[in-house]
């Protein structure tokens, strides 16, 4: 997913608005724009769930990688502030819809896998 600086014709990555060769604000159309802006959002079932988030997305690198101890926060990190970008570009999604609606069922997962946590947590500590 990249495209060329109208200017100086270098390939950009499609999220970006602006060319990192020279700086020209490239003109995204409306789609391409809602789509840019989806890329940059932070995931939040990386957040919650990296393991199983890394895993849904496709990333089977980071998937590995969280896995390790103290690896596993950099996975996390990357997994919420570049995990979108990541996924969409190596997860080799068919389209964009095949890709959002994953990640919107991640998102949940993340959610569901704090909740179980929590209920085992409380049921342990309090039962
Ligand atoms: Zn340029």
């Amino acid at each position: 997913m990249n495209q060329t600086c109208t200017s100086c014709q270098r390939e950009v990555e499609a999220w970006n608005e602006k060319c990192g060769g020279c700086g020209f604000t490239l003109e995204l159309v409306p789609d391409d724009l809602r789509k840019a802006r989806y890329l940059r959002t932070p995931a939040l079932g990386a957040l919650l769930f990296t393991q199983g988030w890394a895993f849904g997305a496709r990333l089977y690198f980071w998937f590995l990688l969280s896995l390790v101890p103290v690896f596993g926060l950099i996975a996390l990190f990357v997994g919420v502030f570049f995990g979108r970008r990541l996924s969409w570009k190596y997860g080799g999604w068919a389209d964009w819809e095949e890709f959002t609606n994953r990640m919107k069922i991640m998102d949940l997962i993340g959610v569901a896998w704090i909740f179980i946590l929590g209920a085992i947590y409380f049921y342990a500590r309090f039962v």
